[in-house]
């Protein structure tokens, strides 16, 4: 199996960082496939699998692997650069198409070494010359059923019937970790996912309307993030029961205000927590208008709460984009699933969308925000996910026998 990802931009260390990232997280996405060797080919990776590994796991697994472009799943043949012989070559190119049922086919050859004596394109003739004689079958290089892919690396030559995209981006870990503010809707899981995309570990905060509601929206938020685990292998959920901190605020606070001053509340227990875990940002599933918080100045009242950055990866995207992002996404069904959110408890049907800063303020002094978040800070409760296996035989994968 052959990786590939975008290089472009990469550079010495963030490269080779981005390249050790990868490798990781492709071995931890295949530890119970028997997976023996992830090798750096530098520019490319080589997965030596067991011919027991299911191909479809294996496929599921990858497609998953942030940072990876797509891959080929295919044979590898030894080959001379200085004297290349074809022979073996063909006959695994014969081996892997037999299975496929086409017309139409073309041969598409990369040189990774460029001392080797063919060119992409002696090549390309030679096997495309050897497939038709032996299938009847034409070649079309514009339209073809099947592609044949062939890479010649420095030693041997890889051949494959099939290219599969992954899902581009780059390796979890590379860019830190992010702490994603998650409620059960559709909108946090994608802009969640967006940020694991770009090479972000998240954790995530669920606040809970716990106890004035059910927990309804708690086992939903388990199932997204269950789901969100299988990109980035281990994930940190904390719930906030939040029902008793809304209690204060309704307390205090006259109606048309209460949505800002919850999400205010949750921003502040949310930065306590990321700031316990090294994250560098909280993130949100925020996209501009599309509710009453989320006015630009209601999503500048809430700014103001936090010292952290906050993201909103989805800010610019319409509803029917965001709802396309999470069906592609696999989170669309469990989201729209019913609960009862938080933030609809003790909300007027038209709070206010232009909520100043001024009275915000005047409101807050007069409830205890430090009592507040110490509250929601030290009972928020943690659950470890990890997919798709035990660190025990994820440890054991880590030292791989030698390739086959
Ligand atoms: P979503 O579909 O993500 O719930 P939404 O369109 O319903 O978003 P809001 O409910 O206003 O919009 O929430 C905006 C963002 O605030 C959410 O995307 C999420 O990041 C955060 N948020 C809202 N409620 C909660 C909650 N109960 N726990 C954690 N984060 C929340
Ligand atoms: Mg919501």
């Amino acid at each position: 199996m052959i990786v590939h990802y975008h290089e472009l931009a990469l550079k010495g260390h963030n490269r080779d960082y981005f390249e050790q990232c990868l490798i990781k997280n492709i071995r931890t996405a295949l530890a119970d496939a028997g997976v023996r060797q992830v090798e750096n080919l530098h520019s490319r990776i080589r997965i030596w699998l067991p011919p027991e590994a299911p191909p479809e796991v294996v496929r599921e697994r990858l497609i998953r692997v942030c940072g990876i472009a797509n891959f080929l799943p295919g044979r590898v043949v030894p080959l001379q650069l200085a004297n290349p012989n074809l022979d073996a070559l063909t006959t695994a190119v014969f081996e892997e198409i037999e299975s496929q049922s086409f017309t139409t086919f073309r041969i598409t050859a990369r040189r990774a070494d460029k001392r080797l004596t063919l060119t992409s394109m002696d090549i390309e003739k030679a096997l495309g010359a050897a497939v038709c004689a032996r299938t009847g079958r034409k070649v079309s290089l514009k339209n073809p059923d099947l592609t044949i892919y062939i890479e010649l690396l420095s030693k041997e030559a890889f051949c494959a019937a099939a290219k599969i995209e992954g899902p581009g981006g780059m390796p979890v870990g590379v860019s830190g970790k992010i702490a994603c503010l998650i409620s059960g809707g559709i909108d946090s899981p994608v802009a969640a996912y967006r940020m694991i995309k770009r090479g972000c570990l998240a954790s995530f905060i669920h606040f809970s309307g716990r106890p004035l509601v059910s927990r309804a929206s708690e086992e939903k938020v388990h199932e997204l993030v269950r789901h969100l685990t299988a990109f980035q292998y281990d994930s940190r959920l904390h719930v906030i029961p939040f029902g008793e901190i809304q209690r204060e605020i309704i307390l205090n606070a006259p109606a048309p205000f209460r949505i800002v001053l919850y999400r205010r509340m949750m921003v502040r227990i949310a930065q306590e927590l990321a700031r316990k875990e090294q994250c560098w940002a909280l993130v949100t599933g925020d996209s501009l208008g599309q509710v009453a918080s989320q006015t630009p100045q209601n999503l500048c009242a809430i700014e103001e709460a936090a010292e952290l950055p906050i993201l909103r990866p989805l800010i610019g995207m319409d509803k029917r984009e965001i709802i396309d992002e999470a069906r592609r996404l696999g989170t669309y069904e469990t989201s729209i699933e019913p609960d009862q959110d938080c933030c609809k408890l003790f909300v007027p049907p038209h709070p206010s969308t232009k909520t100043r800063l001024d009275d915000v303020h005047r409101v807050e002094r007069m409830i205890d925000i430090f009592a507040l978040v110490k509250r929601g800070v030290e009972n928020a409760e943690l659950t470890e996910l990890s997919f798709p296996s035990s660190a025990a035989s994820r440890e054991a994968i880590a030292k791989p026998d030698r390739p086959r």
